[in-house]
């Protein structure tokens, strides 16, 4: 089932994303996806209502979540799939992960203060849904709403990455844990949008073998991020270290993600299918 429209990677407002778990199914059934899972960062409270509108739209549904991890000094992001919800190990981890936001967020606005931006921490609450997942994302729209920048990429350019003056690091999740506490829960886990890290060649491969000592399982080759060079290059990435294959948009909002649910190219063939490794864990 290599041209399977599955979509396993979105956020909804439980995370940083815009819509409500509801319209994301809907939106999903909508663009012809056939396969759909719901993965907030660092977040499960969404599953059981992404689970019951998957079902009201006749939608096969995979629990998820994107776990933010540091490796290596940067942060990468797995994709966990076809866990129980209700472990309590990973709804422990997650816990954890989540803990340290409020305190960064706080560090952030103080730092845009320094350099004249005031009121941001108030400004990007307006933004949260879920108050234990206050994120750049949401700083990104404040910026873009009180007319600091045009559009949330030049929110991040300018402010919130490595160097820039609203920039706080911060240490996530190792990479073992996260991978334990979805495997722990019966699930997969998945290397999110790989091209996205600035790793050198050694550090990528000491990423992708490291996570396959620790049980992970697939990688994302198709994702809203990747160009078409860069989903060929990830292909023989998974054939290389023996990975199954995922494929997601990575959808957070109609008005932000330039690739909608469900509307992207299929898996490359030749590769295996994460979701034909996890078919007994569909709902
Ligand atoms: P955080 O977990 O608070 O560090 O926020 C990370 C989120 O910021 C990611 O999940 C993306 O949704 C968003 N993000 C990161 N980099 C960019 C970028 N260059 N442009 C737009 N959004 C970004
Ligand atoms: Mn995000
Ligand atoms: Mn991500
Ligand atoms: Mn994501």
């Amino acid at each position: 089932m290599t041209f399977l429209n599955a979509d396993l990677h979105c956020h909804s407002i439980v995370s940083d994303g815009t819509l409500p778990p509801e319209d994301l199914a809907a939106r999903a059934a909508g663009n012809g996806v056939e396969l759909w899972s719901l993965t907030d960062h660092d977040e499960i409270g969404g599953q059981q209502r992404a689970l019951e509108a998957a079902r009201a739209q006749g939608l096969r549904y995979l629990t998820g979540t994107e776990i933010s991890v540091t490796f290596a000094g940067q942060t990468v992001h797995i994709v966990g799939l076809g866990f129980d919800h209700r472990d309590p190990a990973l709804v422990r981890g997650l816990q954890a992960t989540r803990g340290g936001r409020g305190e960064r967020a706080q560090e952030m606005s103080a730092q845009l203060e320094k350099v004249g931006i005031r009121g941001a921490y108030e400004g990007a609450l307006k933004y949260v849904g879920n108050p234990e997942l206050i994120s750049r994302t949401h700083f990104a729209r404040f910026l873009v709403e009180s007319g600091v920048c045009r559009d949330t990429s030049e929110v991040f350019r300018r402010y919130l990455t490595d160097g820039k003056p609203g920039f706080v690091p911060h240490r996530w999740a190792s990479l073992r844990d996260a991978v334990a506490w979805i495997t722990g829960a019966g699930g997969m886990a998945v290397i999110a949008h790989p091209a996205r890290y600035n790793f050198s060649a050694n550090e990528e491969y000491a990423l992708f073998s490291e996570f396959k000592a620790h049980g992970g399982t697939g990688v994302e080759v198709v994702t809203g991020s990747h160009t078409a060079a860069e989903a060929v290059r990830y292909a023989d990435t998974a054939r290389e270290f023996g990975l199954a294959a995922s494929r997601g948009s990575d959808f957070h909002s109609p008005d932000e993600s330039h690739t909608d649910l469900g509307q992207l190219p299929y898996l490359p063939g030749g590769l295996t299918p994460v979701w034909e490794l996890l078919a007994d864990r569909v709902l």
